[in-house]
């Protein structure tokens, strides 16, 4: 007797079907920026999409060479993903979660996938994603405004060209950055914030170029020495009249607690945290720790500063400018309005495309 095959036929069944997409993201700055490490005209960043039942949740994510990663791996990771599709907010949870040894060093596409699920959740349910991760309502908060590493005329034009903010961001660890601090002071009055990313060699450099912003009216310094220095990062602590916000440092919740009593704050990223999910966890762990909470981003569209948003409510200091500094933002979420960032009124993170 012959078997019958159409026995073992597998059904499709459209009803159960999940999809998950991944595609790069190229996006283009408005000037060059430059940090300590290296000066970039795009970032090449991936776009996540899951959908079901006719709705789609988009999440992005920043791969960062400084953390190994790249588009390609990013691309790569996620179309290796086995998801199974979540219907309710643990069942997201737990998704998430099962994802983290399959993403193992690829914290940003695990971050894009993460924020599109709890995009399509929220749609779903018709919530925003920061009540369903339990996190506080994001009120319209500051943000600081971005300015990298240039000439002295290029730092004038781009503050004189800067979107209405309260508070800069500028970027130093060069043999420059008496010229650079110069230049921007020139410029604008308004209150600043340092970051080093790492680029101070030694702890004796790091405290000088400390003391010196101090009198330069600065509020804080982020990163100062290279990651991983721990007892001079403490070294500097006792002896700095400015917070020490952790960058390079703080990736995912395993270091909140040992950058307590190391640093004053950490700059938690969806990129380093691997997703909204960790990200909420850690900003819990960092208040029980007594360490401060700011919260950044990677250059990126408004799909991932908006992402970060939703943690706004659980944080003292913002910088989600990265849609700030792109040429084209080819979506609309966060919107600046005085200075502050304010979250639109809409389900999921809050997002949409600019052009369908
Ligand atoms: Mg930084």
């Amino acid at each position: 007797m012959r078997p019958d095959f159409a026995f073992y036929t597998p059904r499709l069944m459209p009803t159960s079907t999940f999809t998950l997409r991944a595609t790069p993201l190229d996006l283009d700055f408005a000037h060059p920026f430059g940090i300590a490490r290296w000066t970039r005209t795009a970032t090449a960043n991936v776009l996540v999409e899951v959908e079901a039942e006719g709705v789609v949740g988009r999440g992005e994510g920043a791969p960062n060479a400084r953390y190994g990663e790249s588009q390609d791996d990013a691309l790569a990771t996620i179309a290796r993903l086995r998801l199974d599709r979540p219907a309710t907010r643990e069942q997201v949870v737990a998704c998430i979660d099962a994802m983290a040894l399959q993403t193992s060093g690829q914290n940003s596409a695990r971050a894009a996938v993460d924020a599109a699920l709890w995009d399509w959740l929220g749609k779903q349910v018709d919530k925003p994603a920061w009540a369903l991760l339990g996190l506080p309502r994001p009120r319209p908060t500051p943000t600081s405004y971005t300015i990298g590493i240039d000439t002295p005329e290029v730092i004038a034009r781009k503050i004189r060209e800067a979107p209405g903010v309260d508070v800069l961001k500028i970027k130093l660890g060069t043999d420059d950055d008496r010229a650079l601090l110069r230049a921007v002071r020139t410029a604008t009055d308004l209150p600043i914030r340092v970051d080093a990313n790492e680029g101070w060699a030694d702890r004796e450099t790091a405290l000088r170029r400390i003391m010196w912003l101090a009198e330069e009216g600065v509020e804080l310094v982020e990163q100062p020495v290279p990651a991983g220095r721990y007892d001079d990062v403490a070294w500097l602590r006792e002896r700095s009249p400015l917070p020490l916000v952790a960058d390079e440092d703080c990736g995912g919740l395993e270091d909140i607690a040992r950058l307590a009593g190391v640093y004053d704050g950490v700059n938690l990223k969806l990129d380093k945290s691997g997703g909204l999910l960790e990200a909420s966890r850690m900003a819990q762990a960092a208040v029980r720790h007594g360490l401060r909470v700011m919260v950044g981003c990677m250059a990126s569209s408004s799909l991932a500063t908006t992402a970060a948003f939703h943690l706004a409510g659980a944080a003292e200091w913002l910088d989600l400018d990265g849609h700030l500094l792109l040429a084209d933002d080819p979506f609309e979420g966060v919107e600046l309005e005085d200075g502050r960032l304010v979250l639109p009124d809409r389900p999921g993170l809050g997002v949409r495309p600019r052009r369908d």
